[in-house]
């Protein structure tokens, strides 16, 4: 039987990849060598050539091909596309959610559904870029530390094409994270620690030449997956961004990895000079970001006690710290904080009024949202994107349901 083609995986496209760059010093680095944090000890950004990519890249080639996050390989690492690793990573849709914006008199309020992706959350953008590029590197074990989808995206892209695993969580990581990595053929191991003492372990086993570490913005591949949303959203919304983004920040890697993207976009011509306001938003039991923000700070100290229900936002320190509170800056956005009742509390009001189940994390960016607007920060009327990082339905639910005794006579009317 034939395999159905999928243009965007099997058609050999250049890459314009140039180089890669110290995101702290500007230090040049060589594509195609195997590469971790720079000599800085800061991510590594890839560069491309964009003046040539730009000739390929008209609005109506892009138009034409599948609608999919390898859509634009011109500006993306993967060089032979008999390296890309996929299960499938189509265009996510953007999702009005009109009654629950109508309750508090605003209108354009949208939700990118990253719950769609392979394994249900938006890391399958990342981990199917930095996988893609270890099997081009020939490299055969890698390592992560995970507050659960990252490590259960990395299982499933990595085990298609054998390379082994070995995943470190929290040990109180979702339950169905937890099982869906080992399912998916990583070693998961639970760990008595917060994902930052997770990533030293992975850091030590690096360093003795174990596995190859994959931590977020620890390789330079990850974010350039992640940057596929930014990609994505602005051609979903007419080669335009929204006025504002609400992101569920952690590592941060999709929020750098979306303003890269708008930079990109502008340089090939395909978007103006116009950026969303980008808003980090944390955990009030977590907040690093917010605080170095409200400090007027560069670097970020490690939150100590870290604690929220929105799992993949606990993140007490992050090495990109700086190009988190840098790109929130330049766009003119913010950091703020919310509480766990006041995340739960949308993910509950999106369901019940607009049939939208959110992640803990995408409830986070709903509650921004609403003190957002409270506060005058953003405008009823102005296009408001929410990132819902991963389906909802990998989280426990609150339970509303009643109990019915079939042998009672019901009175249907009270039904
Ligand atoms: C990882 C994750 C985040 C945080 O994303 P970063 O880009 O690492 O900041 C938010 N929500 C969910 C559901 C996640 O899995």
């Amino acid at each position: 039987m034939q395999e159905p083609s999928n243009q965007n995986l099997t058609a050999e496209r250049p890459t314009f990849v140039s180089h890669l760059e110290c995101s702290m010093t500007g230090e040049r680095y060589e594509a195609d060598e195997v590469h971790g944090l720079s000599r800085a000890g800061r991510p590594l950004l890839v560069r491309y050539d964009l003046d040539a990519a730009r000739k390929e890249l008209s609005r109506e080639a892009i138009a034409a091909r599948p609608a999919d996050m390898w859509r634009l390989r011109e500006i993306l690492p993967v060089r032979e596309a008999r390296n890309i690793v996929s299960l499938g990573e189509a265009a996510t849709p953007i999702v009005p959610l009109t009654r629950t914006a109508a309750r508090y008199g605003a209108s354009g309020l949208l939700v990118k559904d990253e719950g769609r992706l392979p394994t249900g959350s938006f890391k399958a953008r990342g981990i199917a870029m930095a996988v893609s590029m270890a099997k081009a590197f020939g490299i055969g074990k890698i390592a992560m530390p995970t507050n659960g989808n990252a490590g259960a995206a990395l299982a499933a892209y990595a085990s298609r094409v054998g390379i082994e695993t070995v995943v470190f969580c929290p040990d109180d990581t979702p339950e169905i994270n937890v099982r869906e990595i080992a399912l998916q053929g990583a070693r998961v191991y639970r760990v008595n620690g917060l994902i930052d003492d997770c990533g030293k372990i992975v850091g030590d086993g690096a360093a003795a030449g174990a596995w190859f570490d994959m931590s977020t913005l620890k390789e330079p591949y990850r974010i350039e997956g992640k940057k596929t949303m930014g990609l994505e959203l602005a051609e979903q919304l007419g080669w335009d961004v929204p006025d504002v983004i609400f992101y569920p920040t952690g590592g941060g890697t999709g929020l750098i990895g979306m303003w890269k993207a708008f930079g990109e976009l502008q340089k090939l011509g395909l978007i103006g000079s116009k950026r969303p306001r980008m808003i980090a938003v944390q955990a009030e039991g977590c907040a690093p970001m917010v605080k170095a923000f409200q400090e007027g700070e560069e670097h970020a100290p490690r939150w100590e006690g870290a604690h929220t229900i929105a799992a993949g936002i606990r993140v007490p320190r992050a090495v990109g710290d700086f190009l988190i509170l840098r790109a929130v800056r330049e766009s003119g956005g913010v950091a703020m904080a919310v509480s766990d009742d006041d995340l739960m509390d949308c993910v509950e009001e999106a369901a019940r009024e607009d049939g939208f189940l959110l992640c803990p994390e995408g409830g986070a960016t709903m509650a921004a949202w609403r003190k957002a607007l409270d506060a005058g920060l953003v405008g009823k009327d102005e296009r408001v994107v929410l990132f819902n990082c991963a389906t909802g339905l990998k989280y426990p639910l609150p339970d509303h349901s009643e109990t019915l005794d079939r042998h009672a006579v019901p009175d249907f009317a009270t039904l």
